[in-house]
């Protein structure tokens, strides 16, 4: 927040009306929708005190969705508000990339954030990115288009054996010399190149890497001439005094249709959220689907080898999120403000540099998940013995894990790290921010 108060980010909290779409496409009734969202998240708040307080005697095959299930049975609600809440509650796999019941309970805890507000970078990361690179744009020797292949540490020098030489090889084949090197891969990178290390990583640092999970969320945008969903005008909602008060819904998640065709077996449920709502300039006729799990692997497989241009791409994404987004009010077959103007995907799970996924979560079976946190950060030893250090939102403060702000804080830390390690006075930055940060909001 700091970083984009200094350089005028527009960060906004996309509060406002959620809407929700039945599993046979109807709009679900306001008052039934928010019964079932205030169980859901007061259930997922218990969950976090749940698995901070019996973490120890969890058994690593509870799931969260387990957890809600128990809590569930415990209410007299009707079968069918059960039904809603059961089917409301898989929204949590769009906040780890993961189907809700793949959700480990034991290390939940690790899942909690920072408190406050949740804020949405409207105006974009662009200047926060500008102001974090500066230094380096200044003052390193960058080399874009350069991925790394190979990662070395020949046996140290018997006459000098305080100097450390890590050597990296890059796929055009070219070999630089360090004497210490940051490695700030995403994790989901590191699983498929444990052999790109020589000597071999630590066993109980590569059973970290294992042992973790690497997520699978990805975004799509569908761009349409006019927000059809909005019946207010513009001028109607700057007046409004925030948009609480507004009728314009900001965020709808489809539960799981059955009025539409999907691949057996997979989850089909949906969400998206508005962008037309965000403050001025940066608002945009736009719907943000995220899709996650074995559901976002299916789409993202779809268009694999499609040109982002084609018609055939623009296609197969409309034809998969027509049927959500006209279930929306306002949508009018016959308008041409509800005909898609364009559409993107990400396809972070087809990138090997983005470690074919999102970032790191917590599944059922893990065992040690905040010990194996601690080992992705501290290197298990190898950053004084060989000089490689390890940063990125996986080797973050428990409280960051997984975001923009952990990434960063990581970097502190691992900056810290080299510091002491060739006696430099440290700068002062990561050792503060331990895993002691006040932590009961969410993602
Ligand atoms: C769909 C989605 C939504 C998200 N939403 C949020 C959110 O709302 N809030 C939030 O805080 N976070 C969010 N995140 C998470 C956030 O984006 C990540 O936590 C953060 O980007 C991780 O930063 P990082 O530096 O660890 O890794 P990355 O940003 O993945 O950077 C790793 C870098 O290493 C480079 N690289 C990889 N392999 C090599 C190699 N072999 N040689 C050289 N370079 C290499 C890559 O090109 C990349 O530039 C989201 C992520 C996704 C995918």
């Amino acid at each position: 927040m700091s970083i984009a108060e200094a350089t005028q980010t527009v960060a906004h909290d996309p509060e406002g009306r959620n809407i929700s779409i039945s599993c046979d496409g109807q709009l679900v009734n306001e008052e039934r929708a928010t019964k079932s969202a205030e169980f859901v998240w007061t259930t997922i708040e218990e969950a976090f005190e749940y698995s901070n307080q019996h973490g120890d005697s969890i058994p690593p095959e509870r799931s969260l969705f387990d957890f809600i299930q128990e809590k569930l049975e415990k209410t007299n609600f009707s079968d069918e508000d059960k039904r809603l809440c059961l089917d409301s509650c898989k929204l949590w796999g769009a906040y780890v990339g993961d189907p809700i019941e793949r959700q480990s309970l034991k290390f939940f805890r690790l899942e909690e954030c920072i408190d406050g507000n949740n804020y949405f970078v409207a105006s974009t990361y662009q200047r926060i990115l500008q102001h974090v690179a500066k230094t380096a744009l200044a003052q390193a020797d960058i080399r874009f288009k350069q991925p790394v292949i190979k990662i070395e540490t020949p046996p140290k020098d018997e006459q000098e054996p305080s100097r450390h030489q890590v050597t990296v090889t890059t796929a055009s084949g070219e070999i630089h010399t360090f004497d210490q090197l940051v490695i700030t891969c995403p994790l989901g990178w590191l699983k498929r190149n444990t052999e790109s290390f020589n000597p071999q990583l630590p066993a109980r640092f590569l059973q970290a890497i294992n042992n973790i999970s690497f997520g699978r969320l990805e975004k799509i945008f569908v761009k349409f001439p006019n927000a059809f969903w909005h019946s207010e005008s513009e001028s109607t909602q700057t007046t409004q005094a925030n948009n609480a008060q507004s009728t314009n819904p900001v965020f709808a998640q489809f539960l799981e249709p059955t009025y539409t065709s999907h691949p057996k077996d997979i989850q089909w449920n949906q969400e998206c959220l508005s962008l037309a709502n965000l403050p001025s300039p940066c608002a945009q006729p736009i719907l943000l689907f995220y899709t996650y799990g074995p559901c976002g692997t299916n789409i993202v497989n779809q268009i694999a080898d499609l040109d982002e241009n084609s018609s055939e791409y623009k296609q197969i994404l409309t034809d998969i999120l027509k049927p959500f987004y006209s279930k929306l009010p306002g949508y009018d077959p016959s308008s041409p403000s509800c005909k898609p103007s364009s559409v993107l995907a990400t396809r972070w799970q087809l990138d090997p540099y983005a470690g074919n996924g999102s970032y790191c979560n917590f599944q059922v079976g893990l065992v040690a998940g905040d010990k194996d946190i601690e080992v992705l950060r501290s290197g298990d030893g190898i950053g004084a013995e060989r000089g490689i250090w390890f940063a990125g939102e996986h080797t973050a403060p428990f409280v960051a894990l997984g975001t923009t702000t952990g990434a960063y804080w990581s970097g502190e830390r691992a900056a810290a790290q080299v510091c002491e390690r060739v006696g430099l006075r440290s700068v002062g930055v990561g050792s503060s921010r331990d895993d002691s940060l006040p932590s009961a909001g969410r993602k």
